[in-house]
């Protein structure tokens, strides 16, 4: 994973605005916010995306997520937090290295960062659900 600008940033060869770190994760400042203190959550170790990350480290980066947010939530005095984490290009990833965003959210942020629902055909509901399910 050589050209991983997170992997890089994980190991620390070249620089991020570090704000926690410990042997599996490295929380930073997102480069690009979308707002005030949007942080990124990485595992250290190279993970393209959803589909390939473990149990253990899904786990533990979720637990980290719960501290993060309190934190973030202490710190800045947002009135929410987007947890959000893109897989794939067409929604989104731009890094192929696995990471969370953590976006506080304010009054007026100019930011929209919520779907936009449409009404859903009972049959296909079900139709979709099946599948999922003979999936897991
Ligand atoms: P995504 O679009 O979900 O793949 O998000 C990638 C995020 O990484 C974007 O929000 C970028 O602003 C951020 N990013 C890219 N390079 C860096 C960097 N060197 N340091 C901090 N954040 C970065
Ligand atoms: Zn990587």
């Amino acid at each position: 994973m050589g050209d991983c600008i997170f992997c890089k940033i994980a190991k620390g060869s070249i620089p991020s605005k570090t704000i926690y770190e410990d042997s599996h994760f490295r929380v930073f400042m997102d480069v690009n916010p979308a707002t005030d203190g949007h942080c990124l959550i990485i595992p250290k170790e190279h993970f393209d995306n959803i589909y390939d990350l473990d149990a253990e480290t899904a786990g533990k980066l979720f637990s980290l997520a719960t501290c993060i947010a309190r934190a973030m939530r202490d710190a800045l005095g947002c009135g929410g937090i987007n947890v959000v984490q893109n897989n794939g290009e067409i929604a989104g990833q731009t890094v192929k290295h696995f990471h969370l965003h953590l976006i506080p959210r304010y009054e007026n942020d100019g930011q929209y960062l919520l779907w936009k629902p449409h009404e859903s055909d009972p049959d296909k509901l079900e139709e979709l659900r099946k599948k999922i399910k003979k999936s897991i």
